[in-house]
């Protein structure tokens, strides 16, 4: 499917969504139904402008650079300067200190460093060393809010022990870290209400190391994670089976969460909810913002934390209670991952450079873009949201705290039929703490809350439990 077909059909979409909605007669006159997109003239022009920077012959030489480490295996040399994770360490600290030289001083930039102790896959303790590059957003209101881009630079072979096989690791996950990079040059020059964090971390095929660490540290010090992507294994267009699909992103996102107490289970299997949890909205989310013509992409929502048998940088974070979500490529090959570089039987195994498409991996960050960009210019979603329980009645009743920013422009309220994966109407409803939808009954739909800016830009929907 060409590109061009690509974009129209997803226009397509949204127009049939736009053009689905009913709205109670007696709410007429205070709503006005919009489409599906989360922005409702597209991508602004400021994210249009930043988004056609992501280069994809940066993307392919960063890759390449990453490959030519030999390996970046966490038990490798880390004081060799060619070869292993050392040196490819340095290297992505060098070039993140240097787009942060263009960032006026918002771009802050860390080597986070910890000795994990021996475990089943390192048979000794090992320094792991994650990069973190911290851009401070320019609203006071906004600028404790943090989110988190991440892709995994270290690789393995077939033996998860072995730290000297060659392992390029191009697909897995140096496509993830050079997306990164380039979402970090783009956006060190830019400014946003809140902040984000662009890191690179180690240990990923260990145990995930870099990012629990980074997840722990995150939440011992109240950092208000507010939404974290983790870009692993974006590099591959092709399937193994040869079917080309270069325009879709798989993003995984788990429902119920995994830090879900008891009590709040009980109120979930009171009300519904297991498709309403942060990590679901964030996705929800990307996919409102991230389908568009500057990005050219489809992204394919899977309703579940992670694949199969795998996991990924994104879990500590759900143990952290932080809401997010894995991207990664449409059907991946697993003659190119965790394998040893070799031929059998006239078939090429190996994370090799051969097998990556560079255009794909800069439209997969650009997918990244939009929904960082987005985020961190829209205001917060709305906090202490409530739906109101307190009688029977047949009208939906919603309530919740004051948004702090000062650009704040006011409030949409959405709904979906409980059944349906994606919000299907959107009320306006200006800048007010309480909203009734008279004659919807929340005994049929998923409703929920999120605020505007002045320019439009929307934060993720906040979803109401029962006012107590
Ligand atoms: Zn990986």
């Amino acid at each position: 499917m060409s590109k061009v077909r690509r974009v129209a059909l997803s226009a397509g979409l949204v127009l049939a969504v736009g053009a689905a909605v009913a709205i109670p007669s007696s709410a007429a006159p205070t709503t006005r139904a919009r489409s599906a997109g989360n922005h409702p003239h597209g991508p602004s022009p400021a994210l249009r402008s930043m988004l056609r920077e992501i280069d994809a012959d940066r993307i392919q030489s960063d890759i390449a650079k990453l490959v030519s480490f030999g390996t970046r295996h966490t038990l490798s040399s880390q004081t060799d300067p060619n070869r292993g994770i050392g040196a490819a360490r340095d290297w992505i600290f060098d070039q993140l200190q240097g787009y942060a030289a263009a960032s006026g001083g918002r771009m802050t930039v860390q080597k986070q460093a910890f000795v994990q102790p021996a475990g089943p896959r390192n048979p000794t303790p090992v320094t792991v060393t994650n990069l973190v590059a911290t851009l401070r957003g320019t609203q006071a209101e906004s600028a404790n809010r943090v989110y988190v881009v991440s892709g995994h630079y270290d690789s393995r072979c077939t033996d998860v022990l072995n730290f000297t096989c060659d392992a390029p690791g191009a697909d897995d996950d140096a496509s993830g870290v050079a997306a990164v990079l380039e979402l970090a040059r783009v956006m060190a020059k830019r400014q946003f209400d809140a902040t984000i964090v662009f890191m690179a971390v180690a240990g990923e095929e260990q145990n995930l190391f870099g990012s629990t660490f980074f997840a722990q540290q995150a939440k011992a010090a109240g950092m208000d994670v507010e939404g974290m992507f983790t870009n692993d294994i974006i590099g591959s267009s092709t399937s193994d089976k040869g079917r080309r699909d270069p325009f879709t992103v798989r993003l995984f996102s788990e429902g119920v969460p995994t830090t879900e107490t008891p009590a709040q289970a009980a109120l979930r299997q009171s009300i519904g909810g297991e498709n309403d949890g942060p990590s679901r909205q964030l996705a929800r989310y990307v996919k409102e913002v991230g389908e568009n013509s500057a990005t050219g992409m489809h992204v394919r929502l899977v309703w579940r934390r992670d694949r199969y048998l795998r996991g990924g940088d994104q879990i500590p974070f759900l143990q952290q209670g932080y809401p997010a979500a894995r991207f990664t490529e449409p059907a991946e090959n697993f003659a190119h991952q965790h394998q040893d570089v070799r031929v059998e039987n006239g078939q090429q195994f190996g994370d090799l450079l051969q097998f990556v498409d560079f255009a794909y991996t800069a439209r997969v960050a650009r997918v990244n873009g939009a929904a960082l960009a987005n985020l961190a210019w829209a205001p917060t979603a709305p906090k202490n949201a409530k739906i109101d329980t307190t009688q029977l009645t047949n009208d939906t009743t919603l309530k919740w705290d004051p948004n702090p920013e000062p650009d704040l422009a006011g409030y949409e309220v959405v709904w979906r039929e409980s059944t349906a994966p994606l919000w299907e109407h959107t009320i306006p409803v200006g800048n007010v703490t309480t909203f009734t939808i008279p004659d919807l009954s929340k005994d049929n739909v998923q409703v929920g809350v999120r605020a505007v800016d002045r320019d439009g830009y929307r934060s993720p929907v906040a979803f109401p439990v029962p006012a107590s």
